[in-house]
């Protein structure tokens, strides 16, 4: 028996989001036309469109076994795109962007890299209906005792909580190991807080306007859990992905981000991901999920310059699109006829195998025109606290027609870093000018390279 617990991906990939924060949807309205500017969209409105049927059709639950593939150029909103299917289907709706060459590594083969991905993009929404104390927080105060191992200071031998709501106040006496999450949650007098009756975890709600100090709670009223009146049964929402519950139960951890209802199963807990932990996590899944405990909540796998999968990923993504338990993949390539890596002489639109191709619904990007870059760039410098003068705007959005967009974004951030060095509040063309000598394009850097100078 195996215990599945929840945990936070550590791992960063919030950073991959972050250049869309923008995007807030697919900006449709509701005959599913796009406006040229909405949901923090600006032009490429047939694609939009057409991702909006996608929408439709995945609400109507008929894309099982198919993908979608996003053909464009580079910077022409693919990645944008496929985050706001995402957000078209729900909220908390787990998105999950790689690229294409990332799944190859020494370490871990091919297949399990992709496998995790997919199970990144698969979340699961679990209902548990648990007996928690409910109340604005009185009183709050760590109580030391002398360090029973005779070392120097005080340790924590509880915590005291004081509880108002409407059916009375209540005080409650915790475990020192409570202290930390009190912490790490912020809680202090005023809050609104439950606590769990069988656990004693706190969960800060929200804050009272109601500032509370009239309670001043002798020692002797302290009860320890779980009795009390002032509780109630309440329901509570988790969002975790697969991927988070086979991480949690392949490495052990401390803390409180503990599901108790998975707490159970699953016992001890195993060292790494296998395909026998997953089998034995899907299991438990299944049976929350006939018991009603927890829903599939599919999301969006997307995998961008898909023409760097080989043939065997090729073969793995087609038989995964069978599972019952698929997300929706969408694709992206800027490529036309490419040969499939792993094969000697296969030829195929954007790489992709024709077994493949076959179960894919197309949807194309088209280059920006001047203005909609010009847009794109502004809106993007609004969000970034980054404000441009016209000057400024004017090379950004040349650079964005003669390079990419891309390069023109990257350099915001460095070119604001040096327009406040240059003493500017706004960011000058001239500070653009710099930026642009420090951080050469891919198209310039190849050019020193094939003029045979190199770098030195
Ligand atoms: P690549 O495939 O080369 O990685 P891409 O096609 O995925 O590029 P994105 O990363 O989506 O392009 O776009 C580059 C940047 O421009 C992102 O910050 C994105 O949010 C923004 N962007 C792209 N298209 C639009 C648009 N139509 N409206 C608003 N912002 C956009």
């Amino acid at each position: 028996m195996v215990e599945i617990s929840e945990v936070k991906d550590k791992s960063g990939r919030e950073h991959r989001t972050a250049t869309h924060t923008h995007i807030k949807g697919l900006g449709l309205d509701e005959y599913g036309a796009a406006k040229q500017i909405d949901g923090g969209f600006i032009g490429q409105t047939e694609a939009r469109e057409a991702c909006g049927v996608i929408v439709d059709l995945i609400k109507a639950k008929k894309m099982s076994g198919k993908a979608i593939l996003l053909a464009g150029g580079p910077g022409t909103g693919k990645t944008a795109l496929a985050l706001a299917v995402s957000q078209e289907l729900g909220p908390k709706v787990p998105f999950c962007p790689i690229v294409g060459s990332e799944i190859f590594s020494t370490e871990v083969k091919k297949t399990e890299a992709l496998m995790e991905n997919f199970r990144r993009a698969i979340g699961l929404r679990i209902k548990e209906t648990k007996e928690v104390y409910e109340g604005e927080v009185t009183d709050l105060t760590p109580e030391e005792s002398e360090n029973p191992l005779g070392g120097y200071g005080k340790t924590i031998s509880h915590v005291v909580v004081g509880l108002k709501s409407a059916k009375g106040t209540k005080t409650l006496r915790l475990d020192p190991s409570i202290y930390e999450t009190i912490q790490k949650e912020k809680v202090s007098i005023g809050d609104v807080i439950y606590i769990e009756a069988n656990t004693g975890a706190v969960k800060r709600v929200g804050r009272s306007d109601a500032y509370a100090t009239e309670f001043d709670l002798e020692a002797e009223e302290y009860v320890p859990l779980p009795k009390g009146d002032v509780h109630k049964k309440k329901e509570i929402i988790q969002d975790v992905t697969l991927h988070d519950l086979d991480v949690a139960n392949a490495r052990p951890q401390g803390g409180q981000d503990v599901l108790s209802v998975m707490g159970q199963l699953l016992k001890p807990k195993k060292t790494e991901i296998t395909e026998k932990l997953r089998q034995e996590v899907n299991k438990v899944v299944q049976k929350y999920i006939d018991q009603g405990v927890a829903e599939l909540v599919p999301g969006v796998l997307f995998i961008d310059e898909v023409n760097m999968l080989d043939i065997e990923c090729f073969t793995y993504l087609n038989r995964a699109l069978e599972s019952q338990i698929a997300p929706i993949v969408i694709l992206a390539s800027n490529r036309g006829m490419t040969t499939v890596r792993g094969t000697d002489d296969i030829v195929a639109p954007h790489g992709i195998p024709t077994d493949l191709v076959d179960r894919l619904l197309i949807v194309r990007t088209l280059p920006y025109s001047f203005e909609e870059i010009s847009k794109i760039i502004g809106t993007r410098a609004t969000i970034e606290g980054l404000p441009l003068n016209g000057d400024a705007l004017n090379k950004l959005t040349t650079h964005g027609t003669n390079v990419s967009l891309r390069y023109s974004l990257q350099l915001l951030a460095p070119a604001g870093i040096l327009s406040k060095a240059n003493g500017h509040s706004e960011i000058t063309g001239g500070d653009i000018e710099e930026v642009e000598t420090l951080f050469i394009d891919a198209k310039r850097s190849t050019k020193i390279l094939e003029s045979g100078k190199g770098f030195l």
